[in-house]
């Protein structure tokens, strides 16, 4: 016979169900997400239990989870084969919260709706989250391998206690039945039930089905037709979880498609890099260069970040702490275990875990675009003309990876042929002549005007390669990063032109000889033009030009002047 015992809750469970409540009220629609997960946890349960016995499958592998709904009766079903739940299991997974640590945390909550729902979801709202939109919940379940005699039925309105008893349950599994309130009516709606699926769980990896009526049929007036048709199983969510899937299982075209689908670009990606990391945290990327920058790239409030899911089920868009500033243009996917399925972005901005896998994915996006830039030059060559200064941010922001960055840069030279910027500075390097100990650059307002600087001459005429920086980031680029190689960078027009061991002692010999027979011509020129310069000098660096501008050594380059002129400055 069938014994009902009424239990309380655990005092922590019942502080936390009611605290829920008020605090999640806003954002009620989770209940669903969190059902669904464990009921996808469940599934996981048993499928690995099953590795080892095989009989808790009963005959039915087919692990699916059902949602039935029943406006009239104001309920929302949630059921699935899972591993299910005995007795023992029931009234401590649903009546207390093991969890260490809980009564300290209860105890910081403040009341404060919006300061205590941020704490709550750090903590993982779970099965109570139910009770945001139900005023009572039945729980039936039967653990896999046990008969149906032993079915149990939960049941509690969320208050003090809950009920508990067993009960005759055939299925394997769990299936909760959550009798809405007043205000909580909409969640008995197929079709938005349909809606909240599609965005939490369309890429779990477990099929989410719902009964759907069949489409009518008419008869010639064009009347429906009186049918009998029963309702069919229809599956409401993608139900794989791309990226879980292994590299070599996925073609070419559902990496693309999927991408079309989290990016809202409608073209084809340039390269992309998918992921599986396992360790002291584990957890799945799939990460994306677009082809064409967005028109908002140098918006700084643009949208920007990954989809962040936590064990395949979707937590938030535009999760921006996984990637710096500099790499925002890559699209994707970053898949947590670590994580709690409440996390939020202030969470996030806080968590070390989300520090090291930033790090880890930033190394990956650097590594992707070397691979490319070694072994694809032309998709590179457009990936460069997209973002190339977007890059350029990099060094200030991340100085760690400042030289791995400079790798992927490349400039415009005295030896390209083109307008392209195509030269790296690793090929710079390599070509610098004997006795050259710096990489030099001219900053200029565009490519013509930069080929054509008379800081150029003595540089042609020792054969050195001089970089031709156009871009408005340049000069602020150079300041911060400062060498590439060791060998340190230095602005063709800044200062008394120093060339080191490029200029033999010849050449040294005839500057001096050349200064001190023309003190006379300088002492008048500095005489006709006054305070308007800081000094004339007599130069080697031209050998066309009769004379030049240079700016101070410490100065601002002309470049950044302009710069900072344009800004209002
Ligand atoms: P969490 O999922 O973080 O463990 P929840 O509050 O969501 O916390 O769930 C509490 C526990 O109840 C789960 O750990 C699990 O043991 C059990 N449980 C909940 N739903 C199910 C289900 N559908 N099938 C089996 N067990 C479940
Ligand atoms: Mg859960």
């Amino acid at each position: 016979e069938a014994t009902k015992e009424t239990l309380g809750f655990q005092t922590e469970a019942k502080q936390l169900l009611q605290l829920m409540i008020h605090s999640l009220y806003s954002n009620r629609e989770i209940f669903l997400r969190e059902l669904i997960s464990n009921a996808s946890d469940a599934a996981d349960k048993l499928r690995f239990e099953s590795l080892k016995n095989a009989a808790l499958l009963e005959q039915d592998a087919d692990i699916k989870i059902r949602i039935d709904h029943d406006a009239e009766a104001n309920t929302i079903t949630i059921s699935d084969n899972g591993i299910g739940m005995n007795k023992d299991e029931v009234i401590s997974n649903l009546g207390t919260i093991a969890r260490s640590g809980t009564a300290e945390f209860i105890s910081k909550l403040s009341g404060d709706e919006s300061k205590d729902s941020q704490l709550i979801g750090q903590f993982g709202v779970g099965f109570y989250s139910a009770f945001i939109v139900a005023d009572k919940v039945d729980v039936y379940t039967r653990r896999a391998g046990s008969p149906a005699s032993e079915g149990v039925h939960w049941e509690s309105t969320g208050e003090a206690d809950f009920s508990i008893e067993s009960c005759e349950r055939a299925e394997r599994g769990t299936s909760i039945v959550l009798h809405l309130k007043e205000d909580a009516k909409e969640f008995a709606e197929g079709f938005r039930i349909r809606n909240i699926v599609k965005k939490y769980s369309d890429h779990i990896a477990l099929p989410v089905v719902m009964k759907s009526q069949p489409q009518p049929e008419y008869d010639d007036e064009g009347n429906a037709k009186e049918t009998t048709a029963e309702p069919v199983d229809e599956v409401v969510n993608n139900a794989t979880a791309l990226w879980t899937r292994s590299r070599s299982e996925v073609s070419d075209e559902e990496y693309n498609e999927f991408y079309k689908l989290i990016s809202h670009d409608f073209q084809e990606p340039l390269k992309w890099s998918h992921n599986k990391v396992e360790g002291k945290l584990e957890y799945s990327s799939l990460l994306y260069i677009p082809a064409k920058a967005p028109f908002d790239l140098y918006n700084r409030d643009a949208d920007r970040g990954l989809k962040l899911y936590v064990q395949r089920t979707f937590i938030m868009d535009e999760a921006e702490q996984f990637l710096p500033m500099y790499l925002r243009f890559i699209k994707g996917v970053v898949d947590s275990n670590d994580l709690s399925l409440n996390v939020s972005r202030e969470i996030l901005q806080q968590d070390p875990a989300v520090d090291s896998m930033k790090s880890a994915l930033t190394k990956r996006v650097l590594d992707m675009l070397s691979k490319m830039a070694k072994n694809d030059e032309e998709a590179y060559g457009k990936f460069w003309a997209e973002f190339g200064q977007v890059l350029k941010e990099g060094p200030a922001e991340d100085f760690n990876n400042r030289e791995k960055v400079a790798k992927l840069f490349r400039f415009s030279s005295t030896v390209s042929e083109g307008s392209a910027q195509d030269q790296s500075l690793e090929a710079y390097v390599e070509r610098m002549k004997e006795g050259q100990s710096k990489i030099y650059y001219v900053a200029a307002e565009n490519l013509t005007t930069a080929k054509n600087s008379p800081h150029l001459e003595v540089f042609r005429k020792k054969g050195v390669e001089v970089l031709l920086l156009t871009d408005r980031v340049d000069e602020w680029l150079m300041g911060h990063l400062v060498d590439f190689d060791g060998k340190q960078f230095e602005d063709v027009g800044k200062g008394a032109l120093d060339l080191g061991e490029l200029d033999s002692e010849e050449d040294k010999k005839a500057a001096e000889e050349l200064a001190s027979n023309n003190k006379d011509l300088v002492e008048r020129i500095q005489g006709a033009v006054g305070d308007k310069v800081e000094a004339v000098r007599v130069t080697s660096r031209l050998t066309d030009s009769p004379a030049c501008l240079v700016v101070g050594e410490a100065d601002m380059g002309a470049q950044m002047r302009r710069l900072l002129e344009q800004a209002g400055q």
